[in-house]
Formats: structure tokens, sequence, C-alpha cells
């Protein structure tokens, strides 16, 4: 029986020991919590491809590298999926990529498409409403639970595709010019292409020489209402304005109702782990908002409570270092950060697994790893993707500082007359239309 957070894989060949050369293959499976098979796993000696981190961008990548007949290897500091972060929107371009990597419908199946959006004041009075297909025929808006869209990706990967309890510490060079990934507990790994997908404290983005993403002066609450007998919400995106403060809900499906508090907090904060005070704290925020949201709280398991400091990187061109070097390259949160004022970082690292994915590809088929053909992929990947993302996070900042306004006369016009009469939707959500295209 394998230790459980010992280098645990789905159905995976990666270590099962912390000290690689003395353990064998070992056969015995166990359960991880999402009912995937875990298999303890070999040490790997040398990869051709090398995914760190196993959230949205880096899945996505492993998928849509499979998905080209391409393998690659995704090293995981966790023990199992990290099923932190409750749920998300995903507007159209994100459900696009979902198509191209074949797990929409299902997922479709499970979380019902949200038709529209209302907009409140903390009083509850109500400012605007929109029905989306009003705005864009085409939108669709999905809340997803993170832990089920991250599962469906993971389940349409190869049976060694990725390896838990795998936490890179440092990258190094080889003498030949591979990139030399060490892991906390002394494995090593050279691997001919390193691609960071882990998130906002990346290692590989540091080693890249990229600072800390920027903390923006907010922090969110999310989390997860549980109505077991079924709610009577309508499914539509609800936004409540305050002054510094703002929170929404948006149900998921008939039993799971997704909400959020984002507040101006100057700095973040000590990180607070008791899941108790973190729901009181959250209630305490918006104690005299409107009863609906209260309840959504209330129907929220402590443990699923989450707070989290927001923050951003801006890639600055001549700044900002480039998002890919000799050999290695980065997506999703672990290159560009981004706030969630415009639901889009998630869309964005699926969009970011297609590019690289299929850039990658190309170059793989005509040259092999041989010359310099991967790094001009790696390169024209970040050339495509930096168009993308970087008006995105200025976008979402700004937003965001819109929308946490304290001043009295800033909200006064924002409620009186910025949402009522000059919001439209259609523009607002103009960024959702971008394609990214497929695989080929
Ligand atoms: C409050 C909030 C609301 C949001 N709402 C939305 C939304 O509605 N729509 C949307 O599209 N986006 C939303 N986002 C953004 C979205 O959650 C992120 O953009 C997305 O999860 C990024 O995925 P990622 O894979 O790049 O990074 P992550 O999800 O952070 O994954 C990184 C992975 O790397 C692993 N890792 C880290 N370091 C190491 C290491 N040293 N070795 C091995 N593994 C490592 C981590 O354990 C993790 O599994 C929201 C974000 C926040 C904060």
């Amino acid at each position: 029986m394998a230790a459980p957070s010992q280098g645990f894989s789905l159905y995976s060949k990666s270590f099962h020991s912390r000290v690689p050369s003395k353990h064998s293959f070992q056969t015995s499976f166990r359960r991880n919590p999402f009912g995937l098979k875990v298999k303890a796993c070999q040490n790997p000696k040398k990869e051709d491809i090398l995914i760190v981190g196993a959230g949205i961008a880096g899945l996505a990548t492993a998928l849509s590298l499979h998905r080209l007949g391409i393998k690659s290897l995704v090293l995981e500091q966790a023990g199992s999926l990290r099923i932190g972060g409750t749920s998300m929107t995903l507007f159209k371009n994100g459900w696009r990529v979902l198509d191209t990597l074949g797990v929409a419908d299902d997922l479709r199946r499970q979380f019902g498409e949200v038709t529209g959006m209302t907009i409140k004041t903390e009083s509850g009075r109500e400012l605007r409403s929109f029905q989306f297909k009003d705005e864009a025929f085409s939108q669709e808006v999905r809340g997803v639970e993170r832990r089920v869209l991250l599962e469906m990706i993971a389940r349409e990967l190869p049976q060694d595709a990725i390896c838990f309890s795998s936490r890179v510490s440092t990258i190094d060079k080889t003498m030949s010019g591979e990139t030399l990934v060490v892991l906390d507990d002394g494995r090593q790994i050279p691997t001919k292409v390193l691609i960071g997908c882990d998130g906002v404290q990346s290692p590989v983005a540091k080693w890249m020489g990229f600072s800390e993403p920027r903390y923006v002066g907010q922090c969110a609450f999310r989390g997860l209402g549980e109505y077991q007998t079924g709610h009577s919400f309508e499914p539509k995106v609800n936004y409540i304005y305050g002054s510094g403060l703002r929170a929404g809900y948006v149900p998921l499906s008939s039993t799971k109702v997704y909400w959020f508090i984002c507040f101006n907090n100057p700095f973040p904060g000590p990180r607070t782990s008791d899941p108790t005070l973190l729901k009181k704290e959250a209630l305490q925020l918006v104690q005299s908002w409107p009863q609906e949201l209260l309840d959504i709280i209330e129907k929220t398991p402590d443990e699923g409570v989450i707070k989290t400091p927001l923050v951003d990187r801006w890639l600055w061109p001549l700044v900002s270092p480039p998002g890919s070097a000799h050999g290695l390259a980065l997506a999703g949160d672990a290159w560009h950060p981004m706030t969630p004022n415009l639901g889009q970082g998630a869309c964005c690292a699926l969009e970011d697994a297609i590019v690289l994915s299929r850039n990658l590809a190309k170059a793989l088929e005509v040259n092999g790893f041989g010359g310099s053909s991967v790094d001009q992929a790696l390169e024209a990947y970040t050339r495509e993707r930096w168009g993308r993302v970087f008006p995105l996070a200025v976008r979402s900042n700004l937003v965001g500082s819109l929308l946490q306004w304290e001043n009295g006369v800033g909200c006064f016009l924002r409620d009186n007359v910025v949402v009522p009469k000059l919001v439209r939707l259609g523009p607002l959500l103009e960024h959702t239309n971008y394609d990214c295209g497929t695989l080929q």
C-alpha cells in the first residue's frame, strides 16, 4: 500500500517515495477524494515536457498536448487535485476552449446556463437587469465548481500524466542546456521544455525574473451555499454594490449557489485558516445586506469559505521579463494573474493552453526537440498571448477600482447614473468574443 501523501499520481508512474532511487514501481491503487484511481508511481528520470501545477492552466495544457499526441508530465505539490477556489464563472471564450478539449458537454450537464444579470444596491434596490442573449446571442455563461472542472480535465489524461506530492523548489540549467527541476525532497528531473502553470506564487516565474504579483488593495471571500432540497433562485448573476464593498451570487446547479464578497483592505492582513472565523468575518461585512445573500452564506459549510488577497501583474512591454525563455514558458496565473472583476483569469488560462500547445506541436512536428524551433514556438505563443492578457489584466483592475468606490459622490453617480443609464453589457463583455482558435 502506498503512503498516502507521497508522490501519487492519477494512474501515475511518478514517485512513490521521497528517495527515488531506492524504490520500485508499486502497483497498488487507492482512491483520491474525487473517486479517481491514484496509483503509486516510478521516478521519472528525464522528461521531454514538464508542466508545473495541476490547476486549470496545467491540466488544460497537459490535455491539449495529449489531444495532439504529445506526452507531458504534470508535477503538483499537493497530494491530490486542489479543491480550493470553490467556483468560478466561465464565459463563452472559456467554453469554446472546453469544447475544443472535449470536456464541455459533461460540464454543461452539471452546471446550468446563467441567462442574465441583475445589479442591486446594498439596500436591495434593483439598479439594472440584463439578459445575456439580448446583448450577444452567442454568449454562454455558467458557474462551475473548480473541483469538478479539474476532475473532468484530469479524467481525460492518461494514467501517468500527473505526479502529486511533487513540489518544485528550484530550477537550474544542465550543462547540455536542458532545464533541471529540483523538487523539495531532493528529486531532480531534467526536461527539454518546462511550462510553469504554478499559480500566483510561481517559482518558475521567479526563476525567469518576474517579481511577486502586486496586491491591489482588495480581498475576496468566496463560498458555495448548499441547498440539499433545492433553491428557487433564477439562473442569473446577482451583483450587490456598496461602498468599498460588493458581493455577488450565482446559482451553479439546482442545489448549489456560488457567492463572493469583495472588500477594500489596504493590507492583505494575516492568513486566517479557521473556517468558522472566515465565515463570521464574511457575514459581518454584509450583515445589513439583502437577506438572500446572508442565507446563501449561512448555507455554506464552514470549511468551504476561503479568503483571497487579490493580486495582478501588468506585463509592461520592455519592463516585464518575457513569458518564455530558453526551453521555458509560463501560462495562467503564473504569468498573468489578474483581478477577478471580468471573470477572465481561468478563461485566459484555458486559452493559453490551446495556443501554447498548438505552437509547440507545430514546432515538434517539423524539427522535434532539436534546433531552435521549440524556443521560437514558445516565443510565438507569448507574443500572441501578450496582446490578449496584458490589456485584460489592466481593464480588470480598472473595473475593480470603479466598482470598489468608497467615495459617497462616486457611489451615488454609479448607482443613479452609470449603472442604470450608461452601462451596456455588449461592450463590457466584448472580450468574451475572443477566439483563440483550435488545436490545429
Ligand atoms: C476571488 C476570485 C474569483 C475568481 N473568479 C473567476 C471567474 O469567475 N472566472 C474566471 O475565469 N477566473 C476567475 N478567477 C481566476 C481563476 O481562479 C484563476 O485565474 C485560475 O484558477 C488560474 O489557474 P492556474 O492553473 O493558472 O493557477 P492555480 O489554480 O493557482 O494552479 C496552480 C497550481 O500549481 C500548483 N503549484 C504551485 N506551486 C507549485 C510548486 N512549487 N510545485 C508544484 N506545484 C505547484 C498549485 O498547487 C496549484 O495546483 C478568480 C480568482 C479569484 C481570486
